[in-house]
């Protein structure tokens, strides 16, 4: 079920194991080639396959547009709220959520720059309601070991408007993707300790800005990309969120 396309009494009568979706995102720049709307894209396209698969387990919240991205401002277009607004919108969000009655809450993100926000976000939520069932996962990193054997491109291949990225793009939406203008990410290397990607966490994390980490807003390389790609990694990220949701939805109260 799609939360806001419900109507009040049938929200009223749902029932209270299903597990409610908060699909995280950003509006953002995401190189020459794709939308500022990427991230919120790719969450709703990931949405409407969980929709198709287990619409009677689920009840997806309507995925905020704006996220943490002031590490993207030095590039025109992007928005970005500050910690403090996000936290308290999600937060707030979410207290709606739980006063209805729905303890199984999934954090869905789509977003890097929402990762560290998101983890205090559930601790607080769970300071709040310790018997609430609360889970955050973004979408590379439930489904890693998968996307592991689809991605073709090595270190540093996927990160921003990458391989994975535009593929999904390129799957979803491609009216909406700038073929002419794919280009390789103009990565910027530092450290090998400071060297990671979506799939290969770096060891040490070295605070950069995107304008900083890479030249074209590109990190990666979405040469590598293709429609076909993009399915296999919504089948793949759908197919690891099924258990999750499922175990969630099962959880005794
Ligand atoms: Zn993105």
């Amino acid at each position: 079920m799609i939360w806001d396309l419900c109507t009040t009494q049938e929200i009223a009568a749902a029932d209270r194991s299903r597990v409610v979706i908060l699909p995280l995102a950003a509006t953002e720049q995401h190189g020459p080639h794709l939308p500022l709307a990427t991230d919120r894209l790719i969450a709703e396209g990931i949405c409407r396959g969980l929709e198709t698969k287990l619409g009677d387990k689920i009840l997806i919240l309507p995925c905020p547009p704006v996220g943490y991205s002031m590490h993207h401002r030095g590039f025109a277009g992007t928005l970005s709220l500050t910690h403090a607004q996000l936290m308290e919108s999600a937060a707030t969000l979410l207290g709606c959520v739980q006063e209805d009655g729905f303890g199984n809450i999934l954090v869905l993100n789509a977003h890097g720059g929402n990762i560290a926000l998101a983890g205090v976000l559930m601790e607080r939520l769970g300071e709040r309601c310790p018997d609430a069932r609360l889970a955050f996962t973004s979408w590379w990193q439930v489904a890693a070991e998968a996307l592991g054997e689809i991605t073709e491109t090595g270190p540093g291949g996927v990160g921003h408007a990458c391989e994975f990225e535009t593929s999904l793009l390129l799957h979803l939406h491609p009216e909406l993707v700038r073929r002419e203008k794919i280009a390789a990410g103009t990565n910027v290397s530092t450290h090998p300790w400071a060297e990671g990607d979506m799939l290969r966490a770096a060891p040490v994390k070295l605070q950069r800005s995107m304008a900083q980490m890479t030249r074209n807003g590109v990190f990666g390389d979405p040469g590598a990309a293709s429609a076909k790609k993009g399915r296999a990694i919504l089948d793949a990220v759908i197919a690891a969120l099924e258990p999750v949701i499922v175990d969630l939805h099962n959880s005794e109260k």
